[in-house]
Formats: C-alpha cells, structure tokens, sequence
C-alpha cells in the first residue's frame, strides 16, 4: 500500500520539478512551429484533381457523398455541406424563425461569427458569461431569458461540448430554439453521444449543430462547413436557402436527371459546398478519428509536463463525453508570474514557438460595445479567462519532437519569470 501524499511531498515535487525547470536546455529551436497547420496527404490531393478533370465543379455527387458521409459519422438523419460554420449558422437561425426584434443568447467568449450571424438577421446578441471550462453557464442563460428571446446559440468551446442536457432543459422550458456553433465539434462526444447526433435532442426542441471545416479545424476542406439536424422541415428549408432559395434540386439542373425549371421560393442565400470542396472533406473525415486520437495524445503529453506547475491553470475536462482538443489552453496564473500572458507569448515566439488566443470575449470588440452597449469588465469569468488564456499549438501534423520543443519553451519562460 502506499501512503497517501502529503501536503510536503507535493511541495518537494514541486521543487524538484523547478529545479529541473531551470536545466532546460539553452537552445531554441530552430525554425518557428505555427500555432495550427492543416494535414493534407496525397489523397485529398488526387480527390482534388480528379474533380478538376471531371468537369464537375460545384455542388454535385462529391458534396452528396460527402453529406452522408457526415450523416453517417455524427449519427444525425439531415445534414447539408455549406461553404462555412458561419454560412450554417447563419442559415438555421434564419429557418428557424429568427429575425428583426429577436434576441439569441451567445456565451461572450467564442469567436465573433457565433454573434455576426444574429446581427446580420437583424436580432440582437444577448451575451452570457462562461464557466472555467470556457463554456457557457446554464444560469446565466435562464437570467438573460426575455419575452423576446427567441434561440439559443452556444458554443462547444475548443472540442469539449457544453452542457446541452441544461441547454436543452431551458430550451425545452422557454420553448427555445437551439443552434449549436460546433466549429470546434466535429468528433466531440457529449456524454456518449456525438455532437450532432439526433439523440441528443429531446422531442419539442428545434435545433441545428453547425460544424467548421476551416484550415485550421479539427478537419478541413479549406473553406467549409456542414449543418446537421433531425428535423426534416427544417432540412428541407435550410438546403433552400443555401442556394438562392431555389426549389428543390436545383444543382442537378445542368445534368442529364436535372430539369432547366425552377421557382424561387425565398431569398436565399450562395452558401453552397462545392465538389472540390468535398473532395477534400471525405478523406479529411475518413482520416478524423486519427487526427483527433493525435491530438489526444499530445494533451496527455501537456498535461503530464505541466500538471505540477503552479504557474499554469490546466483546462479544465469533464468526467463524461471526448475532448477532441481542437484547442489546449493554458491559464497563467499571475500570482506566481512576473509577466502577463501579452509578454508570456512574445518570449515563446522569441523561441520559435507560435501560439494564440481564443478567444477575444465578445464584449471587448468595439462592434459590440458601440451597437449594445457591452463594456469590458461586464463579464466576470470571461474578462479574467482572457487576460490569463494562451492556446498552445496542437495538430496532428506536429511531431513529437515539435511537441517536447513547446514544453521546453513554455517551462524556460516559467523558469525565467517566476516570481
Ligand atoms: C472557426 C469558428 C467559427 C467560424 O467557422 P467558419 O467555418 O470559418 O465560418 C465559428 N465559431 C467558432 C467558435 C469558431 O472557432
């Protein structure tokens, strides 16, 4: 049996972790590792070309078999391939029923698109405070609910999915819509369902998941996304206005089973996927599991090298569900640190290491304030996850080499500016 550990031996292992903190080798690397890079082999490249010599462009049997392919994988019965998250978002809420007067409550701290797409409808982005896992905070929503609040639009913040049981419960309430920005969720498990799954929503709720296949994302297609629903009325409206809010079908009309006949049957956006697109996407995905396994293991590799720090806050990880670890995001801890987090990622970059920070809360951007009146300060958690987050590089076309160079870098700024 061993002995539990005392208060003593922790503080001794934190010595002797500082100690070997200080022997950290003098050299940097060489050449800068960029934040995030996507990982694009052969396949996709040849899937590519192959599209460039079919002839067949846009919108067509690639983005069809791509869309199943999503279907398949996240386990929802409707999703359609749109050129963004943005585009998907953008078009649920507008099938949804959200326009001029209404309000869609937004977690402050995500990425300006989440709320852009509310405004852009004519609604007002009503913003909530996060949790230490950077997620949005039930409560928070309930106190934000008003008589014309119309949806709710939160955020699976870096590959961990929020609390959609109490999302859901709200929604179910206050006979909300959901949209759910999973940018960041592709692969994600709630529990142990996929995010995006129908069987996360429960009977009486309208709901879309909206996923971003950007560059930089858990998997890409350069520019692109996808929105998945179990709603097939509210599929049906959304592929309507992904392409002019043409009639049914409309991408078939220069094909041998297409027809030149149309109607218009609203106005509808040019948000659709092209076939090169999906080109890309059905080799990204066929690869996901393994890109997101990498990932996995490389947090496990930050975790083990900094959990004994007291000068960082590791993220915080719920017991249930998978963490994709689209994002791995350090908290500096600025009663131990002689820098803040500005100067803490000039000295990485000065050791060839990028990094970034998502994101920005909401309430800081001058758009925001100016229109809504938001101010600094205004969210407690998120204004102190802010001044304190930076996101450490973490993508499957790291090495393993190229992970141990950001623990170096990160320990030898921790040695340098400790306090
Ligand atoms: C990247 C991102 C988006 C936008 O995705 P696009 O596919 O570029 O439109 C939306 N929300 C969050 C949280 C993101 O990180």
């Amino acid at each position: 049996m061993l002995s539990a550990i005392t208060k003593q031996d922790i503080a001794n292992l934190d010595a002797a972790n500082h100690r070997r903190l200080d022997l950290v080798p003098e050299q940097p690397r060489e050449t800068y590792l960029p934040y995030a890079l996507p990982s694009i082999g052969e396949e996709e490249i040849a899937e590519v070309v192959d599209s460039l010599r079919s002839g067949w462009l846009t919108t067509g049997p690639k983005t069809k078999r791509f869309e199943r392919a999503i279907a398949d994988y996240v386990e929802a019965s409707c999703v359609i391939a749109v050129n963004s998250c943005t585009a998907g978002m953008q078009i649920a809420l507008r099938a949804l029923g959200v326009g001029a007067g209404d309000e869609v409550i937004v977690p402050t701290f995500t990425f300006c698109a989440t709320a852009n797409v509310v405004v852009q409808l004519g609604a007002k982005p009503v913003l909530v405070d996060v949790g230490d896992d950077y997620s949005i905070l039930p409560d928070e929503i309930e106190k934000a609910i008003t008589p014309r609040t119309k949806a709710i639009l939160p955020v699976h913040y870096g590959g961990q999915a929020c609390n959609l049981d109490a999302v859901y419960a709200i929604a179910l309430r206050h006979n909300l819509a959901v949209v759910e920005d999973a940018a960041h969720g592709i692969g994600t498990y709630y529990r142990s369902m996929k995010v995006g799954s129908d069987a996360v929503v429960p009977p009486g709720v309208r709901r879309a998941v909206a996923f971003s296949f950007y560059a930089t994302k858990n998997m890409t297609t350069g520019e692109g996304g996808a929105i998945a629903t179990n709603d097939e009325a509210l599929a049906e409206r959304m592929r309507l206005l992904t392409l002019h809010g043409m009639s049914r079908d409309a991408w078939k009309r220069y094909s041998a089973s297409g027809s030149w006949y149309y109607e218009v049957l609203a106005d509808g956006y040019k948000e659709n996927m092209t076939d090169i697109q999906a080109a890309i996407g059905i080799h990204q995905l066929a690869k996901l599991e393994g890109f997101i396994a990498t990932r996995r293991r490389y947090a496990q590799r930050y975790f083990e090298a900094f959990r004994f720090l007291p000068e960082l806050d590791l993220p915080v990880i719920h017991a249930a569900g998978r963490h994709t670890y689209h994002l791995f995001v350090i908290r500096l801890n600025p009663d131990r640190l002689k820098i803040g987090r500005n100067v803490f990622i000039e000295e990485l970059k000065a050791l060839n290491i990028g990094t970034s920070v998502h994101f920005i809360p909401l309430h800081w951007h001058p758009f925001y304030r100016e229109s809504f009146g938001y101010v600094p300060g205004q969210f407690p958690n998120a204004d102190v996850l802010y001044q304190r987050s930076v996101s450490l590089p973490l993508y499957p076309a790291m090495t393993d080499a190229d992970v141990s160079d950001v623990i170096m870098a990160v320990r030898r700024v921790i040695a340098a500016n400790r306090k």
